[in-house]
């Protein structure tokens, strides 16, 4: 919990930090305004203050536990430091410290000081308001603290914080155009899309469902994880493809020890047939390398061919525990373990082909009707969030 008085005074700020715009060179202009565009506007309507690019970090003149909580869905923020602001005048650090700190905790000052005209050095200016702490009588150690003071010297600004939350990391989105995450109800396709989304990118959804086994009702599973997942994005879509005719075709002409590699590759086709239509450079995944029968090496070699854009499967060297924590982590796990029964698993084998060839794949769908992939392009329900 954070200090009251921290948040609700006129001079509270919050200070946010990036980490790896900081290395992107001439492009890191476009990635810190990405980040303050998405900050502004998912703060729309909750602040009227602006967050505002301040020499390698942003500033927002305000600070409340509904922002924080925002800020801390945004991909591209480090860290967030919660504090205030003071002109250029170590007095005014002392006065603030005066209402904040306790003789229960002992203190590091750090200081960072990017003004270098500022007249003291930061290791001056650590020494000064630690011995300024010390002379009020309270605690102040260099090395063994119980609780760290950030001071930031800026151009025309101090900044002091004394909680810094972690953020989401990655990159800022839409520095990197949009991407197609097929996902299904289960754990792992939310956290793969989480995961791309942190990486600059815009994250849409595709979705294949066969109303035989599932009732129009069950959608609202999958409504849902996306609506989590747009959390962590400004807006998004999903796109619901009818799968039960295309299904229907596939168990009477495929193998049921081959079905299930098959359906994967039409879910492919047609997700890269729409992504091509509309503009998304590469589909997403929730493979995970030899987690099922469909994900062993041969057999992602063989569904993957059927693609016609890149696939990013980021899941694809975790461990299923490492995968539910994230799930955990984003919101998404409760969702997901939420009863749905995967079209996919519709009539497929007990015994499935974990070592595929293309070929034979291909000799089944010719016997297949293309007609039903058309159709189910063409009644793709696109909703968005
Ligand atoms: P998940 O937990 O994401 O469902 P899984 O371990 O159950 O994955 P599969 O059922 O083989 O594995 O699915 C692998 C991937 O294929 C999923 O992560 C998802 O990206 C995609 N997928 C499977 N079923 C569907 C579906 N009905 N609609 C869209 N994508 C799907
Ligand atoms: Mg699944």
């Amino acid at each position: 919990m954070i200090s009251v008085i921290i948040m609700n005074t006129t001079n509270s700020v919050i200070v946010i930090h990036y980490n790896e715009i900081a290395t992107k060179g001439e492009n890191r202009i476009h990635f810190e305004k990405a980040l303050v565009d998405h900050i502004n506007k998912k703060l729309t309507g909750i602040t009227t203050k602006k967050a505002k690019r301040n020499y390698g970090k942003i500033i927002l003149d305000t600070s409340n536990e509904k922002i924080i909580e925002i800020l801390k869905k945004i991909p591209g923020i480090q860290n967030i430091g919660i504090g205030f602001s003071v002109d250029l005048d170590l007095k005014k650090i002392e006065k603030i410290l005066d209402k904040v700190v306790t003789k229960k905790e002992v203190y590091r000052i750090s200081t960072k000081r990017q003004n270098k005209k500022f007249e003291l050095t930061s290791p001056e200016i650590n020494k000064k308001l630690a011995d300024y702490l010390i002379s009020k009588g309270f605690n102040a150690d260099i090395k063994k603290f119980t609780k760290e003071i950030f001071i930031e010297i800026c151009s025309n600004k101090i900044y002091i914080f004394f909680d810094k939350i972690t953020g989401l990391g990655g990159l800022p989105i839409t520095t990197d155009g949009k991407v197609l995450s097929l996902l299904s109800g289960g754990i792992d396709s939310p956290v793969a899309s989480f995961m791309i989304s942190k990486r600059g990118t815009i994250v849409h959804y595709i979705h294949f469902f066969n109303d035989t086994i599932n009732s129009r009702a069950a959608l609202d599973k999958i409504k849902k994880l996306v609506s989590k997942l747009t959390e962590y994005q400004l807006d998004s879509k999903l796109f619901i493809v009818p799968f039960k005719d295309l299904q229907k075709e596939i168990i009477l002409k495929v193998p049921s020890k081959y079905r299930m590699l098959v359906y994967k590759r039409y879910m492919f086709k047609i997700a890269s047939m729409l992504a091509r239509k509309e503009n998304y450079k590469a589909l997403v995944t929730g493979d995970n390398l030899g987690q099922v029968a469909s994900q062993t090496l041969d057999n992602i070699k063989t569904t993957y061919s059927a693609a016609s854009i890149p696939i990013l499967h980021p899941l694809i060297g975790f461990d299923k525990l490492e995968t539910i924590d994230i799930a955990k982590k984003i919101g998404t796990y409760e969702i997901s373990i939420l009863p749905y029964e995967d079209c996919c698993s519709l009539l497929v084998s007990q015994h499935p082909e974990t070592k595929s060839k293309l070929e034979d794949l291909e000799n089944f769908e010719k016997e297949i009707n293309p007609e039903l992939v058309k159709e189910a392009i063409k009644k793709i329900e696109k909703i968005k969030f």
